[in-house]
């Protein structure tokens, strides 16, 4: 016997358009990329992605067609995208940090015929535009008065090639598993590979991530993604602020502290979202300047793992919640949230940030389960490590193209190549990437709780730790840290800092400084990078 309940697919433009109805007032400001902030509303962003359908539609573009965008975080960006997957496109977002040959090399994978790209990263187009086959026009998301000189064949400007149609249009009906989206993972080894969203996986995702215990995004809300559209859908905050009618400011092109912080006072933002080292920016910089934060009230931390001294500045320093999260490309993004679940509430002090440190429990949809090397299921102890291995409906069943398929397991679980564990109230804590942990004595050493440890010596701006190839124990940490601008601390300052807060084999054999650790193009450390400068360093230890 069938339900008897209305057919009415989960599509994306049903979120604009809820968004204009019931919001439609509710503010988009953003910090242009020419400089000035630009205030709009749910109404207009709507009635301006259908005008974008419209234009691509007349321009030949179908249903499955990839358009690329290569922008910061804008109202505009917003705008493609809902237009895109308002007939059935397939908005990709690229990430103008990696190299141009990385871009050129993605978007001939992903075949993508038209991008929208901010004036910013146009030179970056016009370098490569011949390498990529498939890619007939480019838009430039500006106006007319802005527009500068191109060499590029079939350019446009944004602003008058909107204005060529009318807005009166319908989005296009087609089926909830048609691909929405395409961002492509920043791939640490071999070629990066294509992670395709579909509109009933990316509804889910933001019904779910709305959730109280996750984002918790309502319509009193002002929130900032500093994290951009183009990682892992600026985690949903896409599809969450318009769902939730929740006020929207986007950055820009601006991260430093001072910008963040301008948008953050201005529009009285209540909750933002980013990595790490964003907030170590802004910190440093409420430091710098004695700047308070009245209005923020919850951050969201997330994509790489959240230092203890960030959890306790903000909390202690600035009232504001500290919500550590952990998700990956493939999850859409979200796979856990660092909420306090009412047996913990009474938790105060250090205690509460042992918890906090936790990546969290997982929300309604994410199945967990940690293995070892022989698939065996490890138990929910806190103790036990293993292979983090997850599956939902908003989790890639595949690559785009087939790649990487030995992440799919044949149960539906994908392989996140974290290594963690999980205590048996669900929360889980991530202790390495699989192929970052290290292995000394047959035990493994979670190089990110020592890099946390490290990070919060007070003349440490930054840590990393690599395995080093040792005689006895195969593999020995060795601590990689940029001191504070101003400071001169001594490694073995730093290591007694650490000492009685781990494990004594845990203690890094050295300490070595350097000017600046490699970031990937999504703000992780570059250990890739980082063992290759160190491949002849010898160890004190082993000579
Ligand atoms: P991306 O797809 O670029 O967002 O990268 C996903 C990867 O980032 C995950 O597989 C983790 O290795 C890492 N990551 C994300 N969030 C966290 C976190 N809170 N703590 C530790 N690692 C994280």
């Amino acid at each position: 016997m069938l339900g008897l309940m209305q057919d009415w697919p989960l599509l994306c433009h049903k979120i604009i358009d809820h968004a204009a109805i019931q919001h439609g007032e509710r503010e988009v400001v953003s910090r242009s990329i020419e400089g000035p902030v630009h205030r709009t509303n749910y109404r207009e962003v709507r009635a301006r992605s259908l005008k974008l359908a419209q234009a691509l539609e007349r321009d030949g573009y179908r249903l499955g067609d990839r358009i690329a965008t290569l922008a910061w975080n804008t109202w505009r960006h917003l705008e493609c995208w809902y237009g895109i997957m308002g007939i059935g496109a397939v908005y990709h977002t690229l990430n103008p940090r990696l190299f141009p040959e990385q871009i050129a090399w993605i978007m001939n994978h992903a075949e993508d015929k038209l991008i929208f790209v901010d004036l910013t990263f146009l030179p970056i187009i016009e370098a490569i535009a011949d390498k990529v086959q498939s890619l007939e026009k480019v838009i430039v998301l500006t106006d007319d008065e802005h527009m500068p000189e191109s060499k590029l064949p079939n350019v446009v400007a944004y602003e008058s090639w909107l204005n060529r149609v009318d807005g009166d249009f319908r989005w296009k009906e087609f089926d909830e598993k048609t691909a929405a989206g395409m961002c492509y993972t920043s791939g640490t080894t071999g070629n990066p590979k294509g992670v395709v969203y579909s509109h009933r996986s990316n509804v889910i995702h933001a019904l779910v991530s709305a959730q109280p215990d996750a984002l918790g995004l309502a319509a009193n809300e002002t929130i900032l993604p500093v994290v951009p559209l183009f990682h892992a859908n600026a985690w949903g905050i896409s599809f969450t602020a318009p769902m939730a009618g929740a006020k929207l400011v986007m950055p820009g092109g601006r991260m430093d502290g001072e910008g963040i912080y301008e948008m953050l006072d201005n529009e009285q933002v209540s909750f933002s979202a980013a990595v790490p080292t964003v907030w170590l920016m802004l910190l440093q910089y409420l430091e710098e300047t004695g700047k308070k934060l009245p209005h923020l009230k919850r951050v969201v931390i997330g994509g790489a793992a959240c230092p203890r001294m960030i959890l306790q500045k903000f909390q202690d320093d600035y009232d504001v919640t500290v919500f550590h999260a952990w998700g990956m490309t493939e999850m859409s993004p979200i796979g856990t949230v660092g909420s306090v679940k009412p047996q913990f509430s009474s938790l105060t002090g250090e205690k509460r940030l042992d918890l906090q440190e936790k990546q969290g429990f997982a929300p309604f949809s994410v199945e967990m389960k940690i293995t070892d090397d022989e698939n065996n299921e490890q138990p929910w102890d806190g103790r036990s490590f293993g292979r983090l291995k997850v599956r939902g409906p908003a989790i890639s069943s595949s690559y785009y193209g087939g790649d990487g398929k030995e992440q799919f397991e044949e149960d539906g679980y994908f392989d996140t190549g974290d290594v963690a564990h999980i205590d048996k109230h669900g929360y889980m804590q991530i202790t390495d990437r699989a192929k970052d942990v290290i292995k000394s004595g047959g035990e493994w050493i979670s190089t990110i709780d020592l890099e946390n440890l490290a990070v919060g010596h007070p003349e440490v701006a930054e840590a990393a730790v690599i395995g080093i190839a040792h005689p006895k124990w195969d593999e020995r940490p060795l601590l990689i840290i940029v001191k504070k601008a101003g400071c001169e601390p001594e490694g073995k300052d730093i290591l007694k800092f650490m000492e009685g807060k781990i494990a004594k084999w845990w203690m890094p054999d050295a300490v070595s400084f350097v000017e600046e650790i490699p970031h990937t193009a999504t703000g992780k450390i570059q250990k890739i990078e980082l063992r290759k400068q160190f491949a002849d360093y010898v160890l004190p230890t082993a000579v």
